[in-house]
């Protein structure tokens, strides 16, 4: 695949950015280094000139860029989504490196659309949205002073796509990554499996929506690490499609 599809088929997603500016700033990163598909998720002002002031001659992408409310709805029709994070969380992907993980963003990029996914400038991401990706990354930097800039942040990662989407030799396929006849799931099919497990569980009594401790988000972390295929996601809802079944279609008798 021709390295400007690859790229083509990488959406930067800023998730509830403050400052027109960034978002400006973020454009032109993106373009310098060949990207075009920007995804912001309940932004705080947008479109503002200080945005395309900042944007300088990359107004094209902002013109673009799609506006959602979720960062669900940002991710849906995707196969692989990357959150951008400087702290490890207790409950999330591992931080990788930026190489190693686009790498791995790249060869997804041959199956479908991919995600790269920033935080709010103040806060960052929110566990929520972090268990929404299958992997995470931390820019090395000083231990001492950490955050970058949201646009610097969005920089450094569109540099390391162009590096490895124009190398001499493929993307390295990652570990996992291997051919197989059924294409890989798409973030809306899995967010669909969540919500079926979620249901069924919640019938069954083993899941109670009143106290409901770590159960999900530890069940994301499980399937975030194992890039699910759309017929093993197929599997997995018809068994629990079966006991809904025997329990009468969840309904307690
Ligand atoms: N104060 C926030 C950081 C906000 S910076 C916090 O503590 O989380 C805005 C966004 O830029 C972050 O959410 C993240 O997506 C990205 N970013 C900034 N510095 C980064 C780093 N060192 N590694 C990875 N992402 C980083």
């Amino acid at each position: 695949m021709k390295p400007e599809v690859l790229l083509s088929r990488i959406r930067v997603v800023l998730c509830r950015p403050s400052h027109p500016g960034n978002i400006g700033a973020v454009a032109r990163a993106m373009k310098t280094m060949g990207l075009s598909s920007l995804y912001l998720v309940d932004p705080k002002q947008f479109p503002d000139p200080e945005a395309d002031t900042r944007a300088t001659g990359a107004v094209d992408v902002l013109e673009r860029a799609k506006l959602k409310s979720s960062l669900k709805d940002a991710l849906a029709g995707t196969v692989f989504a990357v959150a951008l994070s400087a702290r490890q969380r207790d409950i999330g992907p591992t931080l990788g490196a930026p190489r190693e993980t686009v790498a791995r963003l790249l060869a997804e990029a041959g199956e479908g659309e991919v995600a790269l996914v920033f935080g709010n400038e103040t806060v960052g991401l929110s566990n929520d949205e972090i268990l929404h990706c299958q992997a995470a990354v931390a820019i090395p930097t000083n231990p001492e002073f950490s955050s970058l800039n949201l646009g610097s942040a969005v920089q450094v990662l569109c540099y390391e796509c162009r590096m490895a989407a124009f190398a001499e030799r493929p993307p390295v396929v990652a570990q996992g990554v291997t051919p197989s006849t059924s294409p890989v799931a798409r973030h809306d099919e899995v967010e669909g499996l969540y919500a079926h497990f979620e249901a069924v569980m919640t019938d069954t009594g083993f899941f109670n929506p009143e106290q409901p401790g770590r159960l999900l988000p530890k069940l994301r972390r499980l399937f975030g690490r194992t890039r699910l295929e759309r017929d093993e996601v197929n599997i997995l809802r018809g068994i629990l499609a079966s006991t809904q079944v025997k329990t009468g279609h969840g309904r307690k008798n």
